[in-house]
């Protein structure tokens, strides 16, 4: 199997192509990045009237934007209590309905430009991988409840089997506003939404370096160097993600990527799938080192998380993935990975989005898995910014602590998921 047989990209439609076209000299807006948030920011900016190009290295949605597990998640990545802890009640709870608000607009965009990607609003659901973590669920309950006015439900171990066709888990809690997509063919749809809104969009096309430059009479604040020549601009947005460090030099220490790996089984039959999920609900688990899985359209079971590890071998990831799943589903025993994929997210050691302004130069980054629908949304929040609308951006102005040095390899990545199944293990 090769190492990227990505499920996504085989069942999207034929990739529009964006390439060979001469690149202009200069644009209002230049945004880097060709993923979630760079195509929902040009979407945005173009609706909004700006003259916008849009600089791709691959193509479009090539890195996490095609490659994640579809999950449209309703919610952050910490929990609300957690976020109180670090950010304070009032932040806490805008960075959450920020959340929410989020997959709101990934369905407005699906809806309003009519993109193709198998969008559904089935719900989440967060599972007790112990019977301490469903106490954790309870207090997080209340917490969105009486801290956000957010209802979530809870179902004890012996209500397990209305959601999900296991005895693993200890309870579990479902989000009803979370929703499900074909990542590749949502990516692509805000591309082709943006270009028919009239922005610029050219692949192939790596941006070099960003360099400020003064006494323009036309508002140029900027030059965008790229391998095919050099653009003038007035505002540059980076949507990089996981590469923003290789063009500014302040997010290089801060900002680290980190590998996710995912297998789909061969489809199941209509009765297993419906038994194993029956509300064809995204799911995922509450250990460190967690398992997040779904049902694709065609019902398999795409499966990714688990200890895998940058380097490894595919089969021996494919096995980590594969004794997770069968760990949950005994049943799934014997069923055959036939897709096994990775892909790259950006990480921050405080594990936090990270959105704003560096140097007069807008980013968004950083959504530690929840990018479907966060990236979506701040690309289109910062969009608004450029445009002098008003904004809604909770993650600015954040303190990002430092990470280890690193080359192209974030080496610690695998040492820090090693450390926490140890902690997975103790509890
Ligand atoms: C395996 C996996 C599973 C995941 N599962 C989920 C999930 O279920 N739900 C969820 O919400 N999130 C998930 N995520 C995270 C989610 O995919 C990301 O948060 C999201 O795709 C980030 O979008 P982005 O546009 O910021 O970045 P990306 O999609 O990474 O796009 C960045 C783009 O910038 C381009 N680029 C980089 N450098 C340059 C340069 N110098 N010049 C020009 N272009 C450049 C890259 O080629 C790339 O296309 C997952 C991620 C992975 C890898």
């Amino acid at each position: 199997m090769p190492l990227q047989n990505c499920l996504w990209w085989a069942t999207a439609p034929q990739l529009k192509s964006y390439g060979n076209k001469p690149l202009p000299a200069k644009a209002d807006v230049v945004v880097i990045g060709g993923g979630f948030t760079g195509t929902s920011a040009a979407l945005q900016l173009a609706k909004g009237g700006a003259n916008v190009l849009l600089l791709e290295a691959k193509t479009i949605g090539f890195e996490a934007s095609s490659r994640n597990g579809g999950q449209a998640l309703s919610c952050l990545h910490h929990t609300l209590i957690e976020t109180i802890h670090q950010h304070g009640r009032d932040l806490a709870r805008e960075m959450f309905q920020a959340a929410v608000r989020a997959a709101d607009v990934v369905e407005h965009i699906v809806s309003e430009e009519g993109i193709d990607c198998d969008f559904v609003r089935c719900g989440s659901i967060e599972a007790a991988s112990r019977p301490g973590h469903f106490e954790r669920l309870q207090r997080e309950q209340e917490t969105l409840r009486e801290v956000a006015g957010f209802d979530v439900q809870l179902l004890n171990k012996s209500e397990v089997q209305n959601e999900l066709g296991t005895d693993f888990y200890h309870g579990l809690m479902v989000n009803p506003r979370s929703g499900s997509v074909q990542p590749a063919k949502f990516v692509q749809g805000m591309a082709m939404a943006a270009e028919r809104a009239g922005a610029d969009i050219h692949e192939g096309t790596r941006v070099r370096s960003i360099e400020r430059v003064k006494g323009f009479m036309d508002g140029t604040r900027f030059l965008v160097q790229t391998e095919r020549g050099a653009v003038a601009a007035k505002e540059v947005l980076l949507a990089t993600n996981a590469w923003s460090g290789q063009l500014i030099p302040q997010f290089r220490l801060r900002v680290f990527p980190a590998e996710s790996y995912v297998i789909a089984t061969e489809p199941l039959g209509i009765d297993q799938a419906s038994k194993l999920i029956p509300k064809n609900r995204v799911v995922y688990d509450t250990r460190r080192v967690l398992a997040y899985y779904r049902l694709s359209p065609d019902r398999r079971m795409v499966w990714g998380g688990e200890l895998t590890l940058r380097g490894a071998q595919p089969k021996t990831n494919i096995r980590a993935l594969q004794k997770g799943m069968v760990n949950i589903f005994p049943e799934l025993a014997g069923k055959k990975a036939e897709y096994y994929w990775g892909g790259t997210l950006a990480l921050t050691l405080d594990e936090n989005t990270h959105a704003g302004q560096i140097d007069g130069i807008w980013y968004s980054m950083a959504y530690v898995g929840h990018g479907v629908t966060l990236a979506t949304y701040l690309g289109q929040q910062l969009a608004n910014g450029i445009l002098g609308k008003p904004i809604d951006n909770p993650f600015a102005d954040l303190s990002m602590p430092l990470a280890p040095p690193y080359q192209d390899n974030a080496w610690f990545v695998n040492i820090g998921k090693l450390w926490y199944r140890f902690l997975d293990l103790l509890g």
